[in-house]
């Protein structure tokens, strides 16, 4: 047997079964191997029979009493296998299974048997366990050790899975480890064959501790590496020498409607700085929602068009785009300088104080041409169908990954390289930055403009709910608008568009005389544009909405957002979200309504209540999901990663020592074999 038998071949294995295995991609042991156990259950704890009660989660060493089998009178074809057992407790048990006859005809009176399952009552009093996770000890001395659980498909048992893991697991010996010892013992890792191991069936905790700890090495190390040598490549081209315009940006600045800030100043100034230089610039603005990122960028891109290069900003939306259009135009426009946006659904061409709107293609032409300076729009404008005649700058708005990607497919197709710039409302926490430092350059706005008083944030529990529609009118009489965001309620409506629909219809009877529009992502991108559009001209007071905008949208006028189903959000979005208001400078109000009135929940929706600072929420965001769910992360731009999370600070320290001591070849090959699948053995290992 090697790494690479098919899991149909080994024995015991019927073809239906190998198809099953097959649907979860595991075709070869090797596969096996690396489909991870997402738990362990912990059967060393028997808890004795006479002890159970409702709800509990248990395993249980019992014996067989007896065995029934019966057809099941509202299903058919389904029966249903009924197993007595009991203990030394005294205590009796029933196991209940549903078609699993092969279990029926092999279990005799007296055969010993661990059972693990939740523990329910039945009508009639008596306690049972349904489809408990089952293994007879004679089978496998497993039962004293910690138990893997496996992500699997219907009709693909865990003791499936668990058989042929074993078998995976004794050839784990067989798997190239990508680091070497030296290497092991700097970043104080066990090898790769051990780990795997030991993932699968850990003696205790604390070996599938380390086990996991090795893994997730793997994967920052991978993620890690990638992310230097993106930035090696970059700094192996040229990028264009882009000078200070000293008097043109200080004239830019006065015709400001505000003051910059000095943290615009500041991040605006480290910018210019790392243009002046064929170094590509790699920078990342990190500024809380509101705190004003959008004029630096029009700031360094109105620098860059007075050196005659090009200028890219990539916004994640088409309704963004628009936004940075209009916010573009009024700060660039009365500088002569041409910008252009291109989305799905149109092109435009500013040009001495006109917009037109012109076919995508004589945008392109420009483009090719030189003839326009700045060009907005979604990630399509990086296509690389698209010519520039000389594009210097890329600016990424709100986007995920940092950019990685963005980079590369800019470098592999252009010379000079431009430099790039993206910009995140997502805080990041100090470990992670600290991390990040050694490969790229970070700016932070932290203090938001001097205008802005602080939201008010208030949590409603069930019975306060009164309060918003009360809210809701005092809001639209005085001349303000109301954003109302819905959650996503069901699995099956994934857009979350049912619930905004039936809050719009209840709206817009409850404010008669309020102008109540609607924003959801199933609507086209042009609806959702002109929406935004009419909220924006103040032709609408309210506006319910699912998180599409969540991102970047900026109404100052908006002084009041209500927070639907509030317990259902990640703590950082909650404060992005809440970021929407608060944009100018009269006071704004924020709620999170909830419907469940527990304390925890509560209390929890406090914590974002009484503090604006993103910096502090992105850190008790982190703490609350520890090592858990990985959906309010993506949500923020955060990296994603299989196993690690944000909070292995200790690991990323570790890593960032470990990879300055490597030569620039010893990274790029370990990065390569890091990222080679499955870290698959060269040899045929004939047995
Ligand atoms: P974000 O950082 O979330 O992208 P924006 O760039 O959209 O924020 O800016 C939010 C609002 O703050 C905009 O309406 C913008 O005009 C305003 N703004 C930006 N800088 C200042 C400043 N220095 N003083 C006052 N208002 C500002
Ligand atoms: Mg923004």
């Amino acid at each position: 047997m090697s790494l690479s038998t098919p899991i149909a071949k080994l024995p015991r294995i019927q073809p239906q079964i190998a198809k099953k295995f097959a649907q979860l991609g595991l075709v070869t042991l090797q596969d096996a191997l690396f489909h991870l156990p997402f738990r362990h259950e912990d059967w060393r704890e028997q808890v004795p029979i006479a002890d159970l009660t409702a709800g509990q989660e248990v395993t249980i060493n019992a014996t067989v009493e007896n065995v029934t089998s019966r057809r099941a009178w509202h299903r058919r074809g389904v029966t249903i296998i009924d197993v007595t057992v009991s203990d030394d407790s005294g205590g009796k048990l029933h196991a209940v299974w549903f078609n699993l006859h092969f279990l029926a005809k092999s279990l005799n009176v007296g055969d010993k048997l661990f059972l693990s399952g939740t523990v329910k009552q039945s009508k009639s009093g008596r306690l049972e366990l349904y489809n408990p996770v089952y293994e007879r000890p004679s089978e496998s001395p497993l039962h004293e050790k910690l138990v893997p659980v496996y992500r699997t498909t219907e009709g693909l048992s865990q003791r499936q899975l668990r058989l042929v893991m074993k078998q995976a697991v004794a050839l784990s010996h067989l798997v190239t480890d990508p680091l070497d010892r030296p290497s092991q013992n700097a970043l104080n890792i066990i090898p790769l064959p051990d780990a795997l191991t030991h993932i699968h069936f850990p003696n205790d905790h604390e070996q599938a501790r380390i086990a996991v700890e090795r893994l997730k090495c793997d994967e920052l190390l991978a993620w890690h590496l990638r992310m230097m040598l993106s930035q090696l490549v970059a700094a192996m081209h040229q990028a264009a020498i882009i000078p200070f315009h000293e008097a043109e940006i200080r004239s830019f600045v006065q015709h400001l409607p505000f003051t910059l800030t000095n943290d615009q100043r500041v991040a605006a100034w480290q910018i210019l700085q790392d243009m002046i230089t064929t170094k590509p610039m790699s920078r990342l603005v990190q500024g809380d929602v509101g705190s004003g990122k959008t004029v630096v960028a029009a700031l360094v891109a109105y620098n860059s068009a007075l050196s005659h290069v090009q200028v890219a900003l990539v916004a994640p939306t088409v309704v963004l785009a628009q936004q940075h259009w209009k916010t573009f135009i009024s700060m660039l426009g009365k500088h002569e300088t041409r910008i252009a946006l291109v989305t799905g659904h149109e092109a435009k061409i500013f040009v001495a104080g006109t917009e037109t709107a012109v076919d995508r293609q004589e945008v392109l032409d420009a483009l090719a041409a030189g003839t326009v300076s700045v060009v907005i729009g979604t990630h399509a404008i990086l296509q690389p169908d698209i010519t520039f005649s000389k594009l210097g700058l890329v600016i990424v708005d709100e986007q995920q990954r940092f950019g990685v990607d963005q980079r590369q497919a800019l470098i592999s197709e252009r010379t000079p390289v431009p430099h790039f710039l993206s910009l995140t409302a997502t805080p990041i926490p100090r470990s992670f930055a600290l991390w990040l430092s050694g490969i790229l350059s970070i700016s932070t706005i932290a203090n938001k403009p001097p205008n802005r008083v602080d939201i008010i944030s208030t949590v409603l529990g069930p019975k306060e709910r009164v309060v918003v529609d009360k809210t809701i009118t005092e809001t639209v009489n005085r001349d303000e608008q109301v954003y109302v965001i819905t959650p996503l309620i069901e699995e099956s409506d994934s857009l979350g568009v049912r619930a905004a629909i039936s809050e719009h219809e209840r709206l817009s009877e409850a404010f008669p005389h309020a102008r109540v529009g609607i924003l959801h992502g199933a609507m086209p991108a042009k609806d959702r544009v002109a929406i935004l559009d009419e909220f924006r001209n103040h032709e609408l007071d309210i506006i319910v909405s699912t998180t599409v905008i969540e991102v970047g949208v900026d109404v100052p006028n908006a002084t009041l957002i209500i927070i639907e189903g509030a317990e259902r959000f990640g703590l950082a979005q909650l404060h992005q979200l809440r970021g929407r208001v608060g944009r100018g400078s009269k006071q704004s109000y924020c709620f999170f309504v909830t419907d469940k009135d527990s304390d925890v929940t509560v209390q929890r929706l406090q914590r974002v209540a009484k503090t604006t600072d993103g910096f502090a929420i992105a850190e008790l965001d982190l703490q609350e999901r520890g090592g858990g769910d990985v959906y309010g992360q993506r949500q923020s731009g955060l990296p994603t990663w299989q196993l690690a999370t944000l909070s292995d600070r200790d690991l990323f320290e570790r890593i960032r020592t470990f990879t300055e001591t490597l030569s620039q070849t010893q990274r790029q090959t370990l990065a390569t074999s890091l990222d080679s699948d499955n870290h698959a053995p060269n040899e045929f290992h004939p047995e």
